[in-house]
């Protein structure tokens, strides 16, 4: 185990595109936050490796006082050893994110911010229901880095409704121009049960044409590469060194540990998850009869699931690895099925002259990855 991570279900308000689990029910927090405390005790003894990666995320983990994120951080030292160097994320939503409250978090030994900015248009971030103005996420960008973080990723979305090619240039531009480490951009997606999902379904909106969706991914791309972010990730960019190590951890397969309503964890072959629903979720901690939902991973489940995050990195699909943990028939369906993308040229494999060769994308396929993903993971028994 080398990841922990503590969800924090709070929000002042919904934003309208969000299908996460979050609750505005704010005045249980701190029951909440000593409900994560027991959990994180629960699994101490399962594990003897090193924390190396501790990720604060929601919801909203910036509604939390300086007291209980320490409370937090505190009760995962006592519970694990954690390394010298982890690497310790928090999210947070710009209004929140004070000079005093960042140096507090900077006191308590958080060394990587992620702020939820998603654009620098005021009227975008009315219409997303959003909480903050553009003018409070530059000036939290700003305190961040006042207050010494050098570790900062914000997060920006695309193809709204009627947003122009100019416009998202101006948001990429923006953001680029800030000198932060670490980008992630995500298209708006329509969730189902959303508010969003309801106004295109009332013909309020309509979706932004795929055309122009993979003109703003092409622009962000050659953008962040001109300033020197490597594309590590399908939706992140990082300078060098700063790729997001929780994040990555989970895109290589490896075990975690989740803790607080909603959040799921991993051992390599099963998967569990917590009740989306604060108050089951404090009940079941202090009464000691929390119901998990526990799902097994068949190889062939794994297999879809190694293939899928692999190809979602520039680092690719170990094919040394491919072959060893899921046997020559799993390796042969997807090298089978890889072929015609390979000839294509929307696939690669790189690395063969050192003996570790890597399966993925190229440019190319990250306009098409989702098609290519489902024809390497549609196994048949
Ligand atoms: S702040 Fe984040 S988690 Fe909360 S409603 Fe908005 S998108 Fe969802």
């Amino acid at each position: 185990m080398t990841g922990i991570y503590v969800h924090i279900p709070f929000c002042k308000r919904r934003c309208i595109y969000c299908g996460f689990y979050s609750t505005v029910l704010l005045d249980e927090k701190s029951r909440y936050v000593e409900a994560v405390c027991r959990e994180l005790t629960e699994y101490s003894s399962l594990t003897g490796d090193e924390v190396s990666t501790i990720y604060i995320g929601g919801g909203t983990p910036s509604l939390l006082t300086l007291d209980e994120v320490r409370r937090i951080r505190e009760q995962i030292s006592r519970c694990y050893r954690v390394d010298e160097g982890a690497e310790f994320t928090m999210e947070g939503n710009p209004d929140d994110l004070t000079a005093e409250y960042l140096d507090g978090l900077r006191a308590i030994g958080v060394n990587r911010l992620s702020m939820g900015v998603q654009s620098f248009d005021d009227a975008r971030l009315s219409f997303l229901h959003r909480r903050h103005t553009s003018s409070q996420a530059l000036a939290a960008v700003r305190n961040a880095q006042t207050a010494g973080f050098d570790n900062i990723s914000i997060d920006l979305m695309f193809g709204f409704p009627g947003q122009t090619l100019d416009e998202w240039r101006q948001d990429v531009d923006t953001a680029l121009s800030l000198g932060v480490q670490h980008l992630s951009a995500y298209s708006l997606m329509y969730e189902e049960g959303t508010s969003l999902t309801a106004m295109l379904e009332r013909g309020e909106i309509e979706e932004v044409a795929d055309e122009l969706s993979l003109q703003m991914y092409e622009y962000l791309i050659d953008a962040a590469a001109a300033k020197g972010y490597d594309h590590y990730e399908l939706s992140n960019w990082a300078l060098p060194g700063r790729q997001s190590r929780h994040n990555s951890s989970y895109w290589q397969g490896v075990p975690y540990i989740g803790v607080g309503a909603a959040a799921h964890s991993y051992d390599g072959k099963d998967r569990w998850s917590n009740p989306e629903n604060l108050l089951s979720y404090i009940k079941g901690m202090e009464s000691g009869t929390l119901v998990r939902d526990y799902e097994h991973l068949d190889p062939q489940q794994r297999y879809d699931e190694y293939v899928m995050t692999g190809l979602r990195t520039n680092r690719g699909v170990s094919l040394c690895q491919l072959r060893s943990v899921f046997g020559q028939k799993l390796f042969d369906y997807c090298m089978t099925n890889a072929q015609p993308h390979i000839d294509a040229g929307r696939m690669e494999i790189v690395g063969e002259q050192t003996h570790q060769p890597f399966l993925r994308l190229t440019r190319a396929g990250l306009f098409v990855s989702n098609d290519i993903m489902s024809d390497l993971m549609d196994v048949e028994n």
